[in-house]
């Protein structure tokens, strides 16, 4: 049975406060922030710190980041390709349930393959915004924030992005980061870029 079959009897219901509403009331569109990057590249690091630069500036925002959602909504899946592929549908459409509610959301998720982005693309249209978080393996096995690199080489972990699994690097990347760069210069450079990019009537 498809997604659509089990869902022919749902009818989406129509809230009199709208998205535009919310927006008026905020002061900003909604948007969703899509970090892509290898594991340590930076995605958590600087969806944070650009996140407490817009709360500083009165931004509506939220941080979906792989860690909790994993433990969650997305506790059954594995990291087979078959299970990536749906851990970042379900994300997907989360993310799109918070800019419906006005919300600028940030996600970090590996999302190591091109056809499944293209995927929240499809779902997020002109609200989706795919930001690469370029580093380089050499420097993300250096920085081994949490010892993964070192289990994977040992053979520990299957399917580990960069090692055992490939990582997909975007071809069109709405913004591509240097987060081998100072964090503070990334963080400027995508705060600017989001609160550009979520000007009301922009
Ligand atoms: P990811 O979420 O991509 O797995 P993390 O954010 O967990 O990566 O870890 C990145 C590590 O790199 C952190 O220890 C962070 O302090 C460090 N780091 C150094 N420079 C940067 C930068 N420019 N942007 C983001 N993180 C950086």
């Amino acid at each position: 049975m498809s997604e659509h079959e089990k869902s022919s009897n749902v009818v989406w219901h129509n809230a009199t406060v709208t998205r535009e509403r919310r927006e008026t009331q905020n002061g900003h569109r909604g948007g969703l922030f899509w970090f892509t990057g290898l594991s340590g590249a930076g995605k958590s690091t600087l969806a944070h710190s650009v996140e407490e630069a817009l709360y500083q500036k009165g931004f509506r925002t939220f941080v979906l980041d792989g860690d909790n959602v994993r433990h969650g909504l997305c506790a059954d899946l594995s990291f087979s390709d078959e299970d990536r592929k749906e851990n970042i549908r379900r994300i997907g459409h989360m993310s799109m349930l918070y800019v419906e509610a006005g919300i600028i959301v940030l996600t970090a998720f590996i999302s190591p393959f091109r056809a499944d982005r293209d995927n929240v693309r499809k779902i997020g249209g002109s609200d989706f915004h795919e930001i690469y978080c370029r580093c380089s393996l050499e420097t993300c096995e250096d920085r081994d924030v949490k010892g993964l690199y070192k289990r994977a080489r040992a053979g520990e972990i299957p399917d580990f992005t960069g090692i055992s699994s490939p990582y997909e690097e975007p071809e069109y990347a709405d913004l591509t980061i240097d987060t081998e760069s100072r964090l503070e210069n990334c963080t400027s450079e995508v705060f600017e870029y989001i609160s550009a990019s979520t000007k009301n009537g922009g």
